[in-house]
């Protein structure tokens, strides 16, 4: 077991008390969603869904890989809910989201890795919601041949798909993935349809050098890469694994600054920074400049 690192003064985050956090929770509980917020127990959650903002994680809360940072649980998943697209979509609805992020487990054990589902449920919002634009965080579809153009061609408005670490800490952090694959991923889905924004984020604090993130950055951006997020580690429980250092606010800037002058269009770079913090309003201002 890896004990868990007292938190820095920086991390510390308010217990949600707002009414709309409650309705947000309520509003996910009727239409029987689960968030990644929860799953991940993600700190920004009094933020996020105070503002109504939560990001649904859809094709179940069991995930066939077992990423050593992640805190939901691996094992074989239930059969895909063929309900589930019209209820992300009402929720979105509901929300009166003028963005929304969608994002999934992976799941291996799918012949074509869920893609046509992910592909109905950015149907089902365009269809009931035809104003928000659609942010999806995607597993890597690894050896799921033809599985990403079923995604594209479902046009969503930014692709994620997170690089997460540097591929020095592979073997360890993301064992089921490979760092070429992960990459070429977001190379192909830019090739596919140049109109779609791509978008990757990287955690830190798992050990990684200076130089290797600076290496990524130039990675992501050979591929076209339009957004980059970076993130402190947190260490969800005694079984993951241990942070290895608290990344100050300042490192964080440095690292912001480092990102744009390589050329991201939008860049998130903060302790508390996710892939889907502030990521409306970072898109409506990308939109609006
Ligand atoms: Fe949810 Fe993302 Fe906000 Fe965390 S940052 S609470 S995962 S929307
Ligand atoms: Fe978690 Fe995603 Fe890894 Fe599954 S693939 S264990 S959901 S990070």
């Amino acid at each position: 077991d890896n004990p868990i690192a007292r938190k820095p003064e920086w991390i510390r985050v308010k217990a949600p008390t707002h009414p709309v956090y409650h309705e947000t929770r309520q509003l996910m509980r009727d239409n029987r969603l689960v968030t990644v917020c929860e799953e991940a127990a993600c700190p920004n959650i009094g933020e996020c869904w105070s503002q109504r903002h939560a990001t649904m994680m859809i094709m179940g809360e069991i995930c066939t890989r077992a990423c050593s940072f992640c805190n939901v649980t691996t094992g074989l998943p239930h059969a895909l809910d063929a309900d589930e697209p019209a209820r992300v979509a009402e929720a979105v609805a509901k929300l009166g989201l003028r963005h929304v992020v969608i994002t999934s487990v992976d799941r291996d054990d799918l012949a074509d890795g869920g893609a046509r589902h992910f592909a109905q449920v950015i149907g089902a919002i365009r269809a009931a919601s035809p104003e928000t634009t659609i942010e999806i965080l995607t597993p890597d579809f690894l050896r799921k041949d033809k599985a990403l153009e079923v995604v594209v061609k479902a046009k969503p408005d930014v692709f994620n798909h997170n690089l997460e670490t540097v591929p020095r800490l592979y073997p360890t952090i993301r064992p089921g993935a490979r760092y070429y694959q992960s990459l070429r991923l977001l190379d192909r889905v830019k090739e596919m349809d140049p109109a779609i924004f791509t978008k990757s984020g990287l955690m830190l604090g798992l050990g990684e050098e200076k130089m290797e993130l600076a290496q990524v950055m130039d990675d992501l951006r050979i591929a076209d890469v339009d957004f980059i997020t970076m993130g402190q580690y947190l260490q969800p429980t005694v079984k993951h694994a241990a942070v290895d250092r608290f990344v100050t606010p300042l490192e964080f800037e440095d690292y912001g600054k480092m990102a744009r002058v390589k050329g991201f269009l939008q860049v998130s770079a903060s302790p508390l920074t996710r892939s889907s913090y502030h990521a409306d309003s970072d898109f409506a201002e990308l939109r609006a400049a």
